[in-house]
């Protein structure tokens, strides 16, 4: 079978004549043959699985130069940058989603006094840090107070300032005042402080030792009816809401990823050698914001994974739904992941939301 005119070619690969010469220009198909003379375009029959191929990752979107390397590879290789472009498409995808879903949270935000008829909410709280039995230092940080509740997982040597320069930076949420309509640049604003502060302890920045240091940042801010979150990295957030216990913030790690590409199941990410590899930490990607809606009897926990690596989500639940104050369950938790070895440093946050008195 000899070459075939554009037209035919179009007809054939189900692509239009322009959309073939933009392939052209751009070095994703090149005809077979263009005349020297009139500028014909002639392809072989053996472009069309090309031409459609082009034509299918386009309506991926795809962008052209991505779209060029996979036309280059044999089929299983390109299967496979394929699979990665689509992992990277859902989680900015993902990423994106939590932003809109706060953003639509926060402006429906109605001021808690001009509506609230029932009693006032407020939060009850307790923190602890520990070593555990392994590590030599604590380079977790853990706080709780009347509006912030943070756990920041140091890492590096330099782990433990970093992490406890972090929440420091937090802290001025606890006096400063929220104007109703300006949580998000309240929390940007605080994030880009705890990122500054930990700059200035660490010296980051100056390029990416195997032993840099940094930390995870876990936080919520009390608003009086919402708790917004603000996280990054490995350490987590659970809610414990009628008995049922909830994740609510995804793990910023390798594992995690590979859980989420489906090449890995969450079982084998539990026991994986690399778990602890982090993909995002403070001042390294963007952290995940999000508001939620406080309800009465509602318990937070937020930990680092010096916890949730040894203890079982069950055993957690378990703990967080037999304990009555916050101090005890802290107190319980820390002591599980000691009991199991503790080989990480282990920080838990406990806050309850209940009615105030008065
Ligand atoms: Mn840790």
């Amino acid at each position: 079978m000899g070459l075939l005119t554009i037209g035919a070619f179009a007809k054939a690969s189900r692509l239009s004549p322009k959309a073939l010469r933009l392939y052209d220009e751009l070095g994703l198909l090149t005809p077979a043959r263009v005349d020297p003379v009139t500028g014909y375009r002639r392809y072989a029959p053996e472009q069309l699985d090309r031409a459609r191929l082009v034509a299918w990752l386009r309506r991926l979107g795809m962008p052209l130069a991505r779209i060029r390397c996979v036309c280059a590879l044999d089929a299983g290789a390109a299967a496979r940058e394929i699979r990665a472009f689509w992992a990277e498409v859902e989680a900015d995808t993902a990423a994106r989603r939590d932003l809109a879903t706060f953003l639509i949270d926060h402006l429906s935000w109605k001021d808690p006094a001009m509506t609230e008829t029932t009693s006032p909410l407020g939060i009850r709280y307790a923190a602890l840090s520990d070593a555990g039995l392994v590590r030599a230092s604590n380079q977790d940080t853990a706080y709780a107070g009347t509006r912030l509740l943070a756990v920041a997982d140091g890492y590096g040597s330099g782990g433990g300032p970093a992490s406890a320069a972090a929440v420091d930076a937090l802290k001025r949420l606890e006096t400063d005042g929220i104007p109703a309509g300006n949580l998000l640049n309240v929390l940007e604003d605080a994030v880009e402080q705890a990122q500054r502060a930990v700059r200035g302890v660490t010296g980051a920045g100056s390029g990416a030792g195997a032993d840099e240091a940094g930390t995870t940042l876990t936080a919520m801010l009390w608003t009086g009816s919402r708790l917004a979150l603000v996280h990054i990295g490995d350490s987590r957030v659970y809610l414990l809401r009628d008995g049922e216990l909830f994740q609510i913030t995804h793990d910023h790690t390798m594992v995690q990823a590979m859980v989420d590409e489906g090449r890995l199941s969450p079982e084998e990410a539990a026991s994986h050698p690399q778990r602890s590899l982090l993909l995002r930490a403070l001042g390294q990607g963007a952290p995940d914001l999000r508001l939620h809606d406080a309800r009465r009897g509602d318990r937070y926990l937020l930990c680092s994974d010096g916890l949730s690596a040894v203890v079982p989500s069950e055993e957690i639940r378990r703990v967080l739904a037999a304990t009555g104050e916050p101090e005890p369950a802290v107190r319980e938790l820390v002591d599980l992941a000691n009991a199991s070895g503790g080989p990480d440093n282990v920080s838990c946050v406990v806050a309850d939301v209940m009615e105030t008195q008065g």
